[in-house]
């Protein structure tokens, strides 16, 4: 990714974070996105530490009331404001000229690099199917360990999708579980929306294996 920067430029990883939060049971069941961040240059035992304050909340993204149309497209278009100096970062300009912690002037460029996120936050960012794994084409309830298709065998891939409903081949996006939509994250330079994720130990070990085999 360095060789794609001009010399001298400093990556600058973004991660964000973001969790559907219920507010209220019997007062129009109101939920909302808390939306934060961090950077990727800061170590990750600092990043770690809350009393360190190294996340930090950028948006509060209301929830649509139940069975609004178009939420999804709703919730990416709130996301896509808040986030909008990512999507407009040109890689081949001159950056944004920020002072470092050791008094250096550097050339700084941003880009989404990672997702903090469960299930549903992943399958919300990547507009996949629920159940549908949002990194790779592996079909939806194919038995884990006893499918011939290997995991990340078939990576997603958003040119290809892009370029799929640009020809408005839709039935092949819904094979691949993928909703017919322009995902808004595919814009964003140097961003894989397909490979945001981090291992989530709590969810996807204990969770999913653990509890389901014993
Ligand atoms: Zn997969």
């Amino acid at each position: 990714m360095q060789d794609q920067l001009p010399a001298g430029a400093t990556i600058v990883p973004v991660i964000c974070a973001s969790d559907k939060t219920h507010l209220t049971n019997f007062w129009g069941d109101q939920h909302a996105w808390p939306l934060y961040l961090t950077m990727g240059n800061i170590r990750k035992d600092i990043r770690r530490t809350p009393q360190k304050l190294s996340w930090i909340l950028v948006g509060l993204i209301p929830g649509p009331p139940k069975g609004a149309k178009n939420a999804d497209e709703a919730w990416h278009s709130a996301v896509a404001t808040v986030l909008s100096p990512l999507r407009n970062l040109d890689i081949t300009g001159p950056g944004l000229k920020w002072n470092c912690a050791n008094e250096f002037r550097r050339r700084c460029y941003l880009h989404l690099a990672a997702w903090v996120g469960d299930h549903p936050e992943q399958v919300m960012l990547a507009q996949v199917s629920y159940g549908c794994c949002p990194m790779c084409e592996i079909p939806k309830g194919a038995p884990m360990g006893q499918s011939t298709f290997r995991p990340l065998d078939n990576p997603r891939d958003q040119h290809l999708y892009s370029e799929f409903l640009d020809e408005t081949n839709i039935d092949v996006l819904h094979t691949l579980c993928v909703h017919p939509i322009h995902n808004q994250f595919w814009q964003y330079p140097l961003c894989n929306v397909y490979r945001l994720w981090q291992p989530d130990e709590l969810h996807q070990l204990h969770q999913q294996k653990v509890q389901k085999v014993f």
